[in-house]
């Protein structure tokens, strides 16, 4: 079997500060895996641009002129980190054999990388990166990751714990991953979906090399909201849930206002219009809950997600 092409697709965001060093140890990394047999030399370097305003492009094209390993594109704008590296994928998918995605910043240990192409050379199509530990990170990064790691596991959304964007995909993978036509991206919770054989890695995050972090609060926030609205209805179920219990507490009110009238306890005028208060506050509750649940299958069908994806056929075993 000849050797895999890799492609390792590195997004990058105002980062002239980091990118000189990094570049380099994403190449030597290349080399070495080159040098073990363990990929095709015609393996690259893929920095994805995405709409930095200082001079990273300029980078990026320098390096490719020198070195043929190193390749770039560039997104027309800032679209975000999730945009910019399935833009590298979707751009890699056809042009390789695997792809690692990876921070430019030195973070993730790119070591690791060996023993996922190992893993892929295993049989696996899919590796994730899982983070060791989180000494680096703030306790209050720490804290909120993984509380929210939790939050959308009980959700019923299937994520990797403590697995960013660090992962090896085959180009099978990714083909069929090409087929989720969703804009709202959460890959981690995405990738899953897609199944295969796959296992997980475990690497040690570093403090970043350079520069600064472009995953402010906000950002943070803005990527848990879209992981859990786009993973899961469970929210919509909840609603139709709280619907089903205040219908159910508004006829228990209209019983008691009936009682309390017939034994006399009440000024004329108040039973009548209490129950029409609990009447429409339950009903209101209720529908509301069913409508949601319709407007939940209307957001699973616009994903237009694929209903099956096929992993083996017998007639194709001896390949
Ligand atoms: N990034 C990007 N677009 C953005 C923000 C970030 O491509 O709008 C890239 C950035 O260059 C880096 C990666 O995403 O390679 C992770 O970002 P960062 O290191 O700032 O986040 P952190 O590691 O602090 O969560
Ligand atoms: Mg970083």
């Amino acid at each position: 079997m000849k050797n895999p092409v890799l492609y390792m697709i590195i997004p990058c965001y105002n980062e002239q500060e980091v990118l000189p060093q990094t570049s380099g140890m994403f190449l030597n990394e290349l080399h070495d895996l080159v040098a073990k047999g363990k990929i095709s030399d015609d393996s690259r370097v893929m920095f994805v641009n995405d709409g930095s305003k200082d001079r990273t492009w300029e980078i990026i094209t320098e390096l490719s002129r020198k070195d043929p390993h190193f390749i770039g594109i560039s997104q027309s704008r800032n679209r975000g980190h999730q945009n910019a590296v399935l833009a590298g994928l979707m751009e890699a998918k056809d042009l390789c054999d695997i792809t690692i995605s990876i921070d430019c910043d030195g973070q993730d240990d790119i070591h690791a990388m060996e023993e996922m192409v190992d893993a892929y050379l295993d049989g696996c199509e899919i590796v994730y990166g899982v983070r060791s530990k989180r000494d680096t990170d703030t306790f209050f990064k720490r804290f909120t990751a993984e509380g929210f790691y939790k939050v959308l596991n009980a959700l019923g959304a299937e994520v990797v714990f403590n697995h960013a964007d660090y992962r090896l995909m085959s180009s099978r993978a990714l083909q069929e991953f090409a087929k989720f036509k969703e804009v709202n991206l959460y890959l981690r919770g995405m990738v899953p979906l897609v199944g295969f054989k796959s296992t997980c890695v475990t690497y040690e995050r570093h403090e970043r090399l350079a520069g600064e972090s472009h995953y402010p609060l906000k950002k943070m926030l803005a990527l848990a909201f879209d992981g859990i609205t786009s993973l899961s209805v469970k929210p919509i179920r909840m609603i139709t849930g709280a619907g089903i219990f205040f219908f159910i507490l508004s006829l228990l009110g209209i019983l008691w206002s009936v009682i309390t009238a017939l034994s006399g306890n009440s000024v004329p005028g108040w039973a009548s219009t209490a129950c029409i208060v609990f009447l429409m506050g339950g009903l209101q509750a209720l529908f509301m809950g069913v409508i949601g649940e319709y407007i939940g299958k209307i957001y699973l069908e616009v994903k237009g997600r694929p209903r099956y994806i096929v992993s083996e056929r017998t007639w194709e075993q001896d390949k």
